[in-house]
């Protein structure tokens, strides 16, 4: 067994990895780099099977909906081959009529958790993870008698867990390889509270907001829609969301999961998702939530009783519905990405419109004891650091470390 990193050697997403066995190949996700504002512009690697169809690569794994994992799948030959979660699928499905990151692939094959599919000479088992993507898998990839882990993105304080004791209590037997991702490795050195911890936290906000609070995250973000809706229910307050979260929450296929039609859930739709149901015609979807909906003229009234999912490009239309007296601005989403210079109008709205900002978010990453947890769980294997910035403070923190760059090609030794 061969392999190349074709990138995430030493970054933090645009993970791509290329295996070889017997003259055939797999690949292991197909990341846009975070730093790339456009997919389009962005120069393939140099994967036969990528610029054009090759019969020699049998399939290309993408093992959780963030763009940093899947970015490039939109450019791969009609032809390809994708393996992915079902619900992963119809997240990017979806989402493809709301947002120029959504991709509808054409032949997919699904992931399922801990059942092999076999492709030439490679058996490739996904695992099911806990990450802040839904429907996010690790892969062990067999062939050639060698076996390589891979364990994609990946925490253990979100609402998945269980699934990370259940895998470093019984993890697979004779992995050779452990290509673990080193996301907080250097960046937060700490351990991070649980989902369900955050829960209280934002129950209080919302009890103690006379307005309506703005709750900013991401949509795809399924765990965290969970922990605000939780706190919603604590608070007795119903959840505001638009069209486009309901769609994802539709997509996960979990009637576990809040959905449109729960007791305690309204949905609206934001001006630029209306534009969007018009020119694509998809009138179907609209209508599906007629029930459901809530209007702009309604949210003034409903501010006391509700809490709002919310992102910046709903502003005008929040202000000229005169809902915002009283609101806070909950942003519960990585803590860097206000201070980041392109929100600082976002920061002097608020500032201006009286809005306080509060932060409440967990990373969607594992904290640094439970990477030494997942390292424990394969003891003779090597540590091969991906997805990651200190490579030199992983190569500190776990043992029997193989360091390796983009682009180089290294086997799997008898
Ligand atoms: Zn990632
Ligand atoms: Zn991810």
């Amino acid at each position: 067994m061969q392999i190349c990193i074709h990138r995430g050697t030493k970054e933090i997403g645009g993970t791509c990895v290329e295996i070889e066995a017997q003259g055939q190949r797999i690949v292991l996700d197909v990341g846009l780099p975070l730093d790339v504002a456009d997919p389009d512009s962005f120069p393939l690697h140099p994967i036969r099977g990528f610029a054009a169809p090759d019969p020699s690569l049998l399939g290309v794994v993408i093992s959780h909906p963030h763009q940093d994992h899947y970015g490039l799948a939109h450019r791969l030959p009609v032809e390809t081959k994708f393996l992915i979660g079902q619900a992963a699928e119809a997240i990017l499905s979806a989402s493809a009529l709301f947002s120029p990151g959504g991709v509808k692939l054409q032949n997919v094959i699904h992931l399922k958790d801990r059942t092999p599919i076999t492709l030439g000479p490679f058996t490739i088992t996904p695992f099911l993870v806990d990450h802040s993507a839904y429907d996010s898998y690790a892969v062990l990839v067999e062939a050639d008698g060698k076996r390589l882990f891979y364990s994609g993105d990946f925490r253990a304080h979100g609402r998945k867990a269980s699934l990370i004791d259940k895998l470093v209590n019984n993890p697979p037997t004779d992995v050779d390889v452990l290509m673990m991702e080193g996301t907080c490795i250097g960046r937060e050195d700490h351990t991070f509270p649980t989902e369900d911890e955050l829960v209280p936290k934002l129950a209080e906000v919302f009890k103690t907001n006379l307005g309506m609070p703005l709750v900013w995250c991401s949509s795809q973000n399924i765990d965290r829609i969970v922990t605000v809706f939780k706190a919603c229910r604590r608070a007795n307050r119903q959840f505001i969301i638009d069209m486009y979260t309901a769609e994802m929450l539709r997509a996960t296929g979990n009637k576990r999961i809040p959905q449109a039609d729960w007791n305690g859930i309204r949905v609206f739709l934001p001006k630029s998702q209306k534009y969007r149901i018009i020119q694509e015609g998809a009138f179907d979807i609209s209508d599906s939530y007629k029930p459901y909906r809530i209007h702009w003229n309604q949210l003034a009234e409903a501010a006391s009783q509700s809490v709002m999912l919310f992102r910046p490009s709903m502003i005008r239309d929040l202000e000229a519905e005169k809902c915002l007296d009283g609101s806070v601005v909950v942003c519960s989403m990585w803590g860097g990405y206000l201070e980041q210079p392109e929100k600082k109008w976002f920061v002097d709205w608020a500032k201006e419109a009286s809005l306080k900002i509060i932060h409440c978010h967990t990373s969607g990453h594992a904290s640094i004891p439970d990477l030494k947890r997942l390292r424990a769980a394969f003891p003779d294997a090597k540590a091969v650091p991906v997805h990651l910035q200190d490579r030199q403070r992983f190569v500190e923190l776990f043992d029997n470390v193989e360091l390796h760059e983009d682009g180089e090609w290294w086997g799997i030794e008898s």
